[in-house]
């Protein structure tokens, strides 16, 4: 159940709008949407060309067999209702919300959710802050976080007791091929604390597999390479050849704890 972000009372939905009992209403977009943030900058989380060169990018499908991973682990939840936290332009939580009976997609990019809004009618996306999520305490039964930053007290406080917190970031040798070509010496990502305060670990899973990418470049724009590499380096990818690439993912399953420690 949604929530007013403003005084915490739960909101009904009208035609084309959220209410809440002391009148703090909040727009549905013609694309479905709705902005719940309480101040939104202008301008926060991916603009529009940022959505537009990562749908391209997501729609080769080179991650899509970890998407099927975590939909697959959905599948074995009992998910009444779900939340994708980071949600984007949808294209996990579009495949995500077919195990779900309720589902919620939340991201700071009110240009993402609208693209998501446009493409995928059973979730009821929402601009907003991940840190703040406006739905009622204990009410949730699973959660996906996919490449976000950690929210993990909130998520706490959305599920419910045992839901599932399903965690999804870059395996040790994600892109492994790109960062030979960017650095010196490249170095493979650090892999997740394996305690997490209010949860229990369920299970832990590294997904890889290689492709051949042709369009280095939309893959460099993907990382966080993108903005702590040297103008030279980038040179080098964008007239590189195409090439074998690894993708690699950790995928963490949490399980939240009765007490908050
Ligand atoms: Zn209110």
């Amino acid at each position: 159940m949604l929530i007013c972000p403003i005084c915490q009372e739960s909101l009904q939905k009208e035609e084309h709008r959220f209410v809440c009992v002391n009148n703090h209403s909040f727009d549905v977009a013609k694309e479905g949407y709705v902005n719940l943030s309480r101040k939104q900058k202008k301008g926060q989380g991916d603009n529009k060309q940022m959505v537009q060169a990562r749908t391209r990018f997501l729609e080769k499908d080179y991650y899509a067999f970890m998407r099927a991973y975590v939909a697959g682990l959905l599948k074995t939840i009992h998910t009444e209702t779900l939340v994708d936290m980071g949600c984007g332009q949808g294209y996990y939580t579009k495949v995500f919300s077919e195990q779900a009976m309720l589902c919620y997609g939340i991201d700071a990019s009110k240009e993402a959710v609208r693209y998501a809004a446009r493409h995928d009618k059973k979730t009821q996306y929402m601009a907003g802050n991940i840190f703040h999520i406006p739905l009622e305490t204990s009410s949730v039964d699973a959660i996906t976080a996919l490449f976000v930053p950690p929210a993990n007290q909130e998520a706490w406080r959305l599920l419910k007791k045992d839901g599932a917190y399903i965690v999804v970031g870059p395996g040790p040798r994600h892109c492994w091929q790109l960062k030979e070509v960017l650095y010196d010496t490249p170095y493979e990502n650090p892999l997740p604390k394996e305690t997490m305060k209010g949860f229990r670990m369920e299970s832990r899973k590294i997904l890889t597999l290689s492709h051949w990418v042709t369009d280095l470049w939309s893959l460099l724009e993907m990382t966080p390479y993108r903005y702590n590499t040297a103008y030279e380096a980038m040179e080098k990818i964008k007239h590189h050849d195409p090439m074998d690439v690894t993708f690699s993912f950790v995928v963490t399953v949490w399980r939240k704890h009765e007490n908050n420690d």
